[in-house]
């Protein structure tokens, strides 16, 4: 399959592919996006084979109008109401009871559906212009960190989708905030560009789900499907090494001699001080850590490093969405000095 590059001022190619039952990467404001028209069963399993997703793993379904939920979703709770009316268009999903319409490829055969209104511009017009709402997951390999520019979705998905609408760097760089607001309270299910303080602002009883920063045991049933695999790693190995700024670089310095026949790179919050590793900035708040993050775990990879030691603290509330996608890329290998 050749995979077509669409500007943004040329959606309508893009809008015509997902009306056809093809795939089309299109960026928003948290990470790329893989789109299938969210109607056509037969186009949303296109995408799980060109991700190599698992099939048991939902997708989010993306509108770019608020009255599109009372097609998709029924038994909306004034808990979830509020939490529409606070963050959407923005970087928040909300898990609701699916109505029929959804077919089962996208809940991966559970009674609800996840919803996001996309602020990014260009992810809403091509929606609109889509006319059906889009089914989308990560547009990177399953397991791979995500996109966040056309590039990194060309290296991953070039030859196994229709088209990629180049649309720039996005603006927060980790996916979205998951509530789900299909039961009595809500629960925050993910991490991500809305933090829970804010949520608390809105609905005070919504809770963290236990999975948040914790790996599922086998055998047991995770709420969010996603928690379940590896995720966001790229190929080198990560280590985090969390606490405050001298105990972190005093034990990096000693893992980078430890690990000095090896390829080393440092993903550093607290400045740029290793010798003979390869160093990438994280950022002077969590918040430019979270824009960052997986942006830099490729670049890693581009220059051949081995391992990664990953410098972290929590520092504000964007925080938890950097440790939940930086503890996944370590495979839960964590140094606390
Ligand atoms: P991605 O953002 O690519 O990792 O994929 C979408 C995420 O949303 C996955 O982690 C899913 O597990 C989660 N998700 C989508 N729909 C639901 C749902 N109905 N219930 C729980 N989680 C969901
Ligand atoms: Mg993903």
């Amino acid at each position: 399959m050749k995979t077509q590059i669409i500007e943004e001022n040329a959606l309508e190619e893009a809008g015509e592919i997902i009306r056809n039952g093809g795939l089309a990467a299109f960026p928003t404001e948290t990470v790329y996006g893989l789109g299938a028209n969210a109607f056509d069963e037969e186009a949303v399993k296109k995408i799980f084979a060109a991700k190599g997703r698992p099939s048991d793993n939902p997708l989010i379904v993306h509108i770019a109008d608020k009255n599109d939920i009372a097609r998709l979703a029924h038994d909306i709770s004034d808990d979830a109401r509020r939490l529409i009316e606070a963050f959407m268009p923005g970087p928040f999903t909300i898990i609701l009871k699916k109505n029929d319409i959804i077919p089962k490829a996208v809940s991966a055969g559970l009674d609800t559906v996840g919803i996001r209104f996309p602020s990014n511009k260009t992810a809403q017009s091509f929606i609109r212009i889509a006319g059906v709402p889009v089914a989308a997951p990560s547009a990177n390999l399953s397991g791979k960190p995500s996109p966040t520019s056309a590039k990194h979705v060309i290296a991953d998905m070039d030859g196994r989708i229709d088209a990629i609408i180049n649309g720039g760097e996005c603006s927060v760089g980790v996916e979205s905030t998951i509530v789900d607001a299909s039961g009595d309270v809500p629960v925050l299910l993910r991490p991500g560009g809305v933090t829970i303080d804010e949520i608390r602002e809105v609905v005070p009883k919504t809770r963290i789900d236990s999975h948040v920063l914790m790996s599922v045991c086998e055998g047991e049933q995770p709420r969010c499907p996603g928690m379940k695999y590896k995720h966001y790693a790229p190929n080198a190995e990560v280590i985090v090494v969390e606490g405050e700024k001298e105990p972190v670089q005093k034990r990096i310095k000693e893992l980078l001699s430890e690990n000095c026949k090896k390829t080393t790179g440092v993903l550093t919050m607290y400045g740029s001080v290793y010798d003979s590793a390869v160093m990438i900035d994280a950022g002077a708040s969590n918040k430019e850590y979270a824009l960052r993050l997986f942006k830099a775990l490729r670049e890693f990879d581009e220059l051949g490093v081995e391992v990664v030691f990953a410098e972290f603290c929590e520092r504000d509330g964007y925080g938890l969405a950097v440790k939940n996608r930086l503890y996944k890329s370590a495979g839960y290998n964590i140094i606390h000095v």
